[in-house]
């Protein structure tokens, strides 16, 4: 079950269980940033936070703050220009070969950073009539060979309509690859039931996983246990980061992540600059630090481990390796 209530009714929440770390950290949090974008968080991922430290990393990735209002010029609404690369409802093409499906708007939690935290979706096909209609633009373009379902998070969908688009999509030839990119299995993995693993296996085409974790914290039994699943299955997974101030922005931190995801046979992939999005400039590592960062990594862990540093720049065919 996912939690989104308004700060106040959490503070008074923590007030009647008597849990006065937690009110206390939540007072630290702030409204108008809260009413911009909604706190949202699992109670997977809430799991996980030690709520007795206020500069918790996974805190810091979930709570509004009031450092979130400060304004920036360099950083805007939709900093990837994505409204430009929609060729019909709910995808987008920007890549060569690959298009993007926004299934959903809905996310099992609100990342701080997102640079998605400011569009809201109401261009996404809602009914499966609606969905056939937009798959017209696949259909008549052979270069695309791969799909991303992107979001908000696909596997939020109900199963039995995400497994319905994706049989839509089995019947196009020229489609050889499926990816899924999704924080559900880090953030409610509880979602991910073997019959869904079975199903998206029995797919017809080759389908990744690329995950999205920030710090080895997110990782649990539970985490574990899905991914080892998902694996078993012979779907590959990836993992994404983003390298944020205050939350992985040193070296123990990226090593810990990194560790933990091959130790559960995850890869990790990319490790993003932060996409200048309004509310998200307090995050902000330079390229420089990003750069040493990485050299320290490689000299204490296998090559496979490390991930490969980049930025998305608007109006490039490919992310950009810094
Ligand atoms: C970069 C990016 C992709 C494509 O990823 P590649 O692994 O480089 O093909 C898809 N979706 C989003 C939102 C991206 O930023
Ligand atoms: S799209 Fe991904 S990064 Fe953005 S809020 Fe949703 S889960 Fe977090």
């Amino acid at each position: 079950m996912n939690c989104n209530p308004p700060i106040g009714f959490i503070k008074k929440e923590a007030q009647t269980t008597g849990n006065s770390k937690e009110m206390a950290l939540l007072n630290g949090s702030s409204k108008e940033a809260d009413e911009q974008f909604p706190l949202l968080v699992s109670d997977a991922f809430a799991s996980r936070i030690d709520w007795s430290n206020s500069s918790d990393p996974l805190l810091l990735q979930i709570l509004p703050t009031a450092a979130e209002l400060q304004t920036d010029p360099a950083f805007i609404l939709d900093p990837l220009e994505e409204a430009g690369y929609s060729i019909a409802p709910g995808i987008i093409k920007k890549y060569h070969g690959r298009a993007i499906l926004q299934l959903t708007g809905a996310c099992p939690i609100h990342c701080r950073y997102c640079f998605r935290r400011h569009i809201k979706g109401d261009n996404i096909p809602k009914t499966l009539a609606q969905w056939d209609e937009s798959l017209e633009v696949i259909r008549k373009d052979p270069s695309i060979v791969e799909i991303i379902y992107s979001g908000g998070d696909p596997l939020m969908l109900p199963n039995k309509k995400f497994l319905q688009i994706s049989n839509l999509l089995g019947e196009i030839a020229h489609i050889k690859r499926l990816r899924i990119h999704s924080r559900v299995p880090v953030a409610s993995p509880e979602r991910i039931s073997l019959d869904l693993i079975k199903s998206i296996g029995n797919l017809p085409f080759t389908v990744t996983m690329v995950i999205h974790m920030n710090h080895a914290d997110e990782m649990d039994g539970f985490v574990e246990a899905t991914i080892a699943s998902l694996v078993d299955a012979g779907i590959p997974i990836y993992n994404q980061s983003v390298l944020l101030k205050g939350v992985n922005d040193n070296l123990e931190s990226l090593t810990a992540l990194s560790e933990a995801l091959i130790q559960a046979r995850v890869t990790p992939y990319y490790l993003h600059l932060l996409d200048p999005v309004a509310g998200a400039a307090h995050f902000l590592v330079d390229a420089k630090t990003g750069r040493q960062l990485l050299e320290e990594m490689r000299k204490v862990l296998p090559g496979f481990a490390i991930p490969l540093l980049v930025q998305e720049i608007p109006g490039e065919l490919a992310k950009t390796p810094i």
